[in-house]
């Protein structure tokens, strides 16, 4: 007879584990990793100063409130710093949102093809998952607005989304910000709004400034080059700071990646170099592979989502194989319900030229 074993609770082995871009290729060759939507303009050199130098006394407790890193962002903003919270990663803040605002009976709403951490922080929180359809890859406010109901508390929106790469305007967010019940929270992830080059496009700073139910949320991963420092902060209207604030780990950034999100926030000539960088190569990437016969969702984002033939040969598995087997790493999508498209991050320029030969080669090869 065996002894009872500890139990986690409801929800939780129903969660697929987060599965990470992949970062290595047979044959220990160093790979072209274009799976995680990083910059390949790395971070500001500012920052690895400031990071280095906060090296020198790591027996020290950071700072608890961040403050520096806070005062930076609301300094480039325009913002109050008591209502930026900071976390490690976004993906600590959007889970912290989930157990503070979510639990067990509640539903926790995001669309279709949204970033899988959603569905994973309202499991871990007991919450029921409801999943909006999207049209043409794109969120759908209609669509989501209909499957509010008196159990929605948070609905989780990616403006842009990971992996579509496709956008709602600010008039579109506003509509569903307006259509939601005041009492649900609606969390903007904008993990890759530096790159959004639309005028009718905006992050959702205005939005959390003016109401009690929206909040924002940033990441030092993506444009700021910091993805291995763990750095993300929420504009968050006053009361949600402070339940925030009262969850969160009391040291839940360490001392480096304070200086250096710090530094970087201070460095924007460095952001805009890596926008100028993607405002190239973002639309070269979508015309060449449109040439060879591949169809691509337009995206305003780091990163395209190419759709294949769904032949066996020449559908996207065996295109990732044969990716790999050139040193070339994209990102399989199928957890996202996307089995017939890979996701390419824009990499450098000369990664970039590589990965056009390659899907060259896959599909002249196949014809
Ligand atoms: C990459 C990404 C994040 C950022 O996660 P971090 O924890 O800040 O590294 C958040 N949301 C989306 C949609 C992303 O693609």
């Amino acid at each position: 007879m065996s002894a009872p074993a500890p139990k986690p609770r409801a929800g939780v082995l129903d969660i697929d584990a987060y599965v990470p871009g992949e970062s290595q290729v047979p044959g220990g060759v160093k790979p072209i990793k274009l799976s995680s939507n990083e910059t390949p303009l790395g971070p500001s050199p500012k920052a690895v100063a400031a990071f280095t130098a906060a090296g020198a006394a790591l027996e020290r407790y950071p700072d608890g409130q961040a403050t520096a890193l806070r005062q930076a962002i609301a300094r480039r903003f325009g913002l109050n710093p008591d209502r930026i919270v900071c976390g490690a990663g976004s993906d600590e803040l959007i889970s912290l949102l989930a157990h503070a605002y979510l639990g067990p009976g509640d539903e926790g709403l995001f669309t279709e093809h949204g970033f899988l951490l959603y569905r994973i922080v309202v499991l871990a929180a007991g919450a029921t998952p409801v999943v909006a359809p999207e049209t043409n890859l794109k969120a759908d406010v209609d669509a989501i607005l209909a499957r509010v109901t008196a159990r929605t508390k948070v609905v989780f929106l990616a403006n842009p989304n990971n992996p579509t790469g496709t956008y709602l305007s600010i008039d579109e967010v506003r509509r569903l910000r307006a259509g939601l019940p005041a009492d649900v929270l609606l969390v903007l992830d904008a993990a890759y709004a530096e790159y959004v080059r639309r005028n009718d496009y905006e992050a959702g700073l205005e939005l959390v400034a003016t109401s009690e139910n929206t909040v924002m949320t940033r990441t030092f991963s993506k444009i700021f080059g910091l993805a291995g420092l763990r750095i993300g902060w929420a504009y968050c209207p006053a009361a949600v700071a402070d339940a925030l604030n009262r969850i969160r780990g009391p040291f839940n950034l360490g001392a480096p990646s304070i200086a250096a999100g710090a530094a970087a926030m201070d460095d924007w000539a460095h952001i805009e170099a890596a926008v100028r960088h993607n405002d190239e190569w973002l639309p070269w990437l979508t015309a060449e592979i449109e040439r060879l016969g591949l169809k691509v969702t337009p995206s305003v984002a780091n990163f395209i989502l190419v759709h294949f033939p769904t032949e066996p040969g020449r559908d996207a598995a065996a295109c990732d194989a044969f990716l790999k087997g050139r040193g070339i790493i994209l990102r399989r999508v199928m957890g996202y319900g996307l089995p017939g498209a890979l996701r390419l991050t824009i990499g450098t320029g000369a990664e970039n030229r590589a990965v056009v030969d390659a899907l060259a080669a896959f599909v002249g090869a196949r014809a």
